[in-house]
C-alpha cells in the first residue's frame, strides 16, 4: 500500500484566462505532509524497509524530513532528522509530532548532513531530499495519475530545489509515452541552481542561496536532472521572489489554497508558458505545496511588494 495519497487535478478558470492556455492544477498540497516529497519519500521507505531498514535518518529540517517523519511512524520505524542550528522552532516541533527524533547539530545544513552520515549503522537507511532513483520512481506516481485524469497536455510548470521533483516527473513523463510534453522548470534568483547546472551542461555548486523560496534551495543539482533536459523538452525560467510570493497570493485568491513560494513560483510560471513554448494550448502546474508557510507569514512577504493601497495596513 502507498503512503501518499491519489490527488486531484482540477481546471483552473481563474488561472486559464490569465495564462490564455487552458490550465490545470495537480493538487499535491493535500498530501498528508502537505508537499509532493511523501510520493518518492514514501517509495522509498517503503523499499528499504521492505530490504530490512530498522531506522531512517534524513537531514532536510523541511518538507523532506517532515515526510520521513511520516512515513516512519507509519512503517513503525523509528526516525531521526539531523538539522542545523538555524532550523525553525516550528520546523522541529512538526518532525516531532510524527514521533522522530530531531537532533540539532551545527550551523550549517553541511554541517546537519555530515552528523546525519556518522549516524547511520547497517540497520539504518540515508533518506536524501532530492538524488535517488527510488525517489523519482515514487514522484513519478503524480503523472501516473494524471494520465488518468486529464488529456496530455502540451506543458508540466514545476519548481526545481534539488532537481527530484523533476527528476520524478520527466520518469512520469517517459514511462507514459508522453515524452512530447514540454516542461518548464521554475525557480527563484536566489535559489536558480538548475539554471546554472543547464547554462553549464552538469550541476554547478552556487555559492550560497537566498531568499523566500526556502524550499527550491539546493546549491547543487543532481545530476539525473540535467541528463532529463537532454531527453525532454525543458526549458528553464527564472523569477523573482515577488513574483514567486505573488503566484501564492493568485493561487489563494483563484483557489483558497495556501502554499510555499517554491509553489508560488510554479503559478507565476504560467505567464512564461507562451513565451517558452509558443504552440502550448494547455498546461498542468504541479502544486508541489509546502507546510512552510502560513497565512500571516503570505501577508508579511508581500509587504514590500504592495504596501500602498492598503487602507489600514499598519
Ligand atoms: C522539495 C520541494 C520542492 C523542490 O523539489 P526538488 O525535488 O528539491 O527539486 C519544491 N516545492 C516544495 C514545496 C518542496 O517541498
Amino acid at each position: 500500500m502507498s503512503l501518499h495519497v491519489i490527488t486531484p487535478t482540477i481546471r483552473s478558470t481563474a488561472l486559464s484566462q490569465r495564462a490564455g492556455l487552458d490550465v490545470f492544477l495537480k493538487l499535491e498540497n493535500v498530501q498528508p505532509c502537505g508537499s509532493f516529497k511523501l510520493r518518492g519519500v514514501g517509495h522509498a521507505c517503503s523499499a528499504l524497509h521492505a530490504k530490512g531498514a530498522r531506522r531512517f535518518v534524513s537531514s532536510s529540517g523541511g518538507n523532506a524530513g517532515y515526510a520521513v517523519a511520516y512515513a516512519g511512524r507509519q512503517l513503525g520505524v523509528p526516525v531521526t532528522v539531523v538539522v542545523p542550528e538555524t532550523t525553525s522552532e516550528k520546523a522541529k516541533a512538526l518532525i516531532q509530532s510524527e514521533g522522530a527524533q530531531v537532533v540539532v547539530h551545527g550551523g550549517s545544513w553541511q554541517d546537519a548532513n555530515a552528523h546525519a552520515q556518522a549516524l547511520l549503522d547497517a540497520a539504518s537507511a540515508f533518506i536524501h531530499p532530492f538524488d535517488h532513483p527510488l525517489l523519482w520512481e515514487g514522484h513519478a506516481s503524480m503523472i501516473d495519475e494524471l494520465a488518468t485524469q486529464c488529456a496530455k497536455p502540451d506543458v508540466i510548470v514545476c519548481s526545481v530545489g534539488g532537481g527530484g521533483l523533476l527528476a520524478g516527473v520527466g520518469e512520469g513523463l517517459l514511462r507514459n509515452g508522453w515524452g512530447d510534453v514540454g516542461i518548464l522548470a521554475m525557480e527563484t534568483e536566489g535559489t536558480a541552481s538548475y539554471a546554472a547546472a543547464l547554462a553549464q551542461g552538469a550541476p554547478v555548486e552556487l555559492p550560497a542561496v537566498s531568499g523566500v523560496a526556502t524550499s527550491l534551495g539546493a546549491r547543487r543539482v543532481c545530476e539525473r536532472a540535467v541528463g532529463l533536459a537532454r531527453e525532454l523538452e525543458v526549458r528553464s525560467l527564472v523569477l523573482s521572489d515577488a513574483a514567486a510570493v505573488e503566484g501564492c497570493a493568485d493561487l489563494l485568491d483563484a483557489h483558497r489554497l495556501l502554499t510555499e513560494p517554491a509553489c508560488g513560483a510554479s503559478i507565476a510560471g504560467l505567464d512564461g508558458v507562451r513565451r517558452h513554448f509558443p504552440d502550448a494550448r494547455s498546461a498542468v502546474v504541479i502544486v508541489c505545496g509546502g507546510v512552510g508557510v502560513t497565512a500571516e507569514q503570505l501577508q508579511t512577504w508581500r509587504k514590500p511588494a504592495s504596501g500602498q493601497g492598503r487602507p489600514g495596513a499598519a
